[in-house]
């Protein structure tokens, strides 16, 4: 695996791939890899691309009292973890390589960042959408790979790339969970035993929508809600958000159907946990 820490050098080996007829595909990770990270790699790796991963942590989506110091790191971890997965490139470029220290330009997804997680993260998502960006523009990728388990990111990036004419694809790829039903997350390592298990009543509220939209056809949002709720109260979290939208809107619905979710954000003590169920 050959890995690339400045610009212009994962240009030129992207840029020997695509002279080679490679298609070029892009996961960009924030690192502390696991294998939700994983499967975005595989896939990648099944649709027959030279694929970059990037590990960056990006200090611009972070709010001023978040994580950003503390976030988990292990780059030797994650270059073992990359190898075994095959990867072709890892690009880790420093902050300084990333943003010159004159940066001024942001891109903001308006109205669909300033929803859900948007209230609780102001100028989160505009910082996403600024790195990706720019990974979009020193990679050039063919296709780029994200989770289902940020599905307002994904919704917005895919939102982003629209807009702004990028020339790619954006390959949505389902949620990897734990044994426990929890969604895998580098920030996961954050929580305790005894937090871990308040916080798989999340996964279990959304598994049990699931079952009551897909076995018992029930559809309308306020049942649905309920239930939730009724089973988020069970353990001592506070619940942020829950939510049914247009998984392109981001707008409310009443109803699940085709092309609607359930977003969700609790907080146990001071960890922040987010996960959805969606119907694509
Ligand atoms: P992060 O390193 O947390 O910024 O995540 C990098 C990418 O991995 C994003 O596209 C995430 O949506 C995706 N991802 C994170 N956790 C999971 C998971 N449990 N299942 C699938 N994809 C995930």
């Amino acid at each position: 695996m050959l890995i690339a820490e400045k610009k212009l050098e994962i240009k030129e080996i992207v840029k020997n791939a695509r002279s080679e007829g490679r298609t070029i595909g892009l996961v960009p990770t924030m690192g502390y890899l696991h294998k939700g990270h994983v499967s975005l790699i595989n896939r990648a790796k099944m649709d027959g691309c030279f694929t970059v991963v990037s590990i960056f942590v990006n200090p611009l989506q972070f709010g001023p009292t978040e994580d950003f110091e503390k976030y988990p790191r292990d780059i030797e971890r994650d270059i073992e973890i990359l190898k075994q997965a095959d990867t072709d490139v890892a690009f880790i470029p420093s902050i300084s390589e990333m943003y010159h220290n004159t940066h001024l330009t942001q891109v903001d997804v308006s109205i669909l960042s300033e929803k859900l997680e948007g209230v609780f993260r102001p100028g989160h998502f505009k910082g996403v959408c600024t790195v990706v960006a720019k990974l979009f523009n020193i990679i050039r990728p063919d296709r780029a790979y994200f989770g289902w388990k940020d599905a307002q990111q994904l919704i917005i990036i895919r939102k982003m790339v629209a807009d702004l004419d990028f020339n790619l694809e954006i390959v949505p790829v389902p949620t990897v969970r734990e044994d426990d039903g929890l969604a895998a997350s580098s920030r996961n390592v954050y929580l305790s035993d005894q937090d871990r298990k308040k916080a798989c009543v999340l996964s279990k509220a959304l598994h049990k929508i699931r079952k009551m939209v897909e076995l018992y056809k029930i559809t309308d949002v306020r049942i649905l809600l309920e239930e939730s709720k009724k089973i988020i109260e069970t353990e001592n979290v506070e619940l942020q958000y829950i939510e049914a939208v247009d998984l392109e809107t981001l707008k409310p619905v009443t109803s699940i159907k085709k092309n609607t979710g359930i977003l969700a954000a609790i907080k146990v003590g001071n960890v922040r946990l987010i996960d959805n169920v969606i119907w694509e």
